[in-house]
């Protein structure tokens, strides 16, 4: 098995706060709780990945701070022999509830999810975002003592590429880690809106290099650079902009994740169909040695199948479901 498979990427629920336009497009019926997995289940799940290498979890959703004392999960999978890091994927508007508590319990950085810094355009491309709450949140979240907070934004041309220095001065100002994302054509749909504002990285970068000066960057630490598939560079403000580009340069053969929906399917790319459905072997009694037998024949997939990311895309669904 390929030794850097060491990231999964957990999604502990379908539902969200919010209804962004090329997140979820047609709602499907949710998930009901008992179809679920428990926070025991993907405690048992993420302990036999840990055994086989797994190294890094990111807890994902739909929006994970919408299932209740989620704190729990966080000390259960900090606690597997092997986790090295529990973070989490965030659209920022819970986390007054939870960030105190998840600072307790040893997270110390997650990423946000922010597509506009203009109020009445982040409420319509979100279906209702509160913007000032959000940001809020973020200055709650580096006065607790989170670092570093990765923004994602996925580019929207049109949309927020008017923004892009508003980001910039908005991450240099309150010590943050910016990220631009291309938009995948991948959510049901959403075909129309991924023609109308797709852009891609190197038009966003072209767009950066009207004002500022990019050099590759040299991260001090894995925390910047982590487990992902973003490129880091700095700008000549010091602020350090991660690119992600699934779409115009796929990275494939770098992809070092697995994935694990919140009704227990384990997916070795966001492009194919669920390989296994652990949820379903751990009801039904399986052993231990079964399901990890099972994790790694996943693994084992997953290093033959790479390489051909959106190129034939014919898997459209929603993130909200597959934990973008
Ligand atoms: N609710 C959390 C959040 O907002 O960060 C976690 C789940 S959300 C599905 C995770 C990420 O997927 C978000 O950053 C979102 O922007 C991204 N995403 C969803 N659909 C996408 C698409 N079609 N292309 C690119 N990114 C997408």
């Amino acid at each position: 098995m390929k030794n850097n498979f060491n990231y999964l990427r957990i999604s502990i629920t379908d539902r969200c706060n919010l209804k962004c336009k090329y997140c979820e497009v047609n709602p499907s019926s949710k998930l009901r709780p008992e179809d679920i997995l428990s926070f025991e289940e993907i405690a048992h799940i993420a302990g036999l990945a840990a055994d086989i290498g797994v190294k890094t979890i990111r807890i994902t959703g739909g929006e994970p701070l919408v299932r209740k004392s989620i704190t729990g999960l966080f000390k259960m999978l900090s606690s597997i022999k092997g986790i090295d890091e529990v973070t989490f994927t965030t659209n920022g508007l819970n986390l007054d509830k939870y960030a105190e508590e998840l600072y307790s319990a040893g997270v110390r950085r997650f990423n946000i999810s922010l597509d506009s810094l203009d109020p009445q355009k982040y409420h319509n491309l979100t279906g209702g975002g509160n913007l000032d709450k959000v940001i809020k949140n973020i200055l709650l979240c580096k006065n607790i003592g989170y670092s570093p907070i990765k923004m994602n934004v996925v580019a929207l041309k049109g949309i927020n590429d008017g923004e892009i220095f508003n980001f910039i001065d908005f991450a240099s100002q309150n010590g943050i880690i910016l990220r631009f994302i291309e938009l995948m054509d991948i959510t049901s749909g959403a075909k129309e809106f991924f023609d109308r504002h797709f852009i891609s990285i190197n038009k966003i970068k072209e767009i950066i290099e009207s004002r500022y000066k990019i050099s590759t960057a040299k991260p001090e630490s894995a925390a910047i650079t982590g487990a992902g598939p973003a490129v880091y560079y700095a700008i000549d403000n010091g602020l350090k902009i991660g690119f992600i580009s699934p779409v115009t340069d796929h990275f494939c053969a770098n992809c070092n994740r697995l994935r694990l929906t919140a009704n227990g399917i384990l997916k070795s790319c966001l492009l194919r169909p669920g390989e296994i459905n652990l949820m379903k072997l751990i009801r039904e009694g399986a052993s231990k040695e079964e399901l990890q037998k099972t994790i790694k024949l996943v693994f084992d997939t997953k290093e033959k199948a790479c390489g051909k990311f959106c190129e034939n895309n014919t898997m459209f669904s929603n993130m909200s479901q597959i934990g973008g």
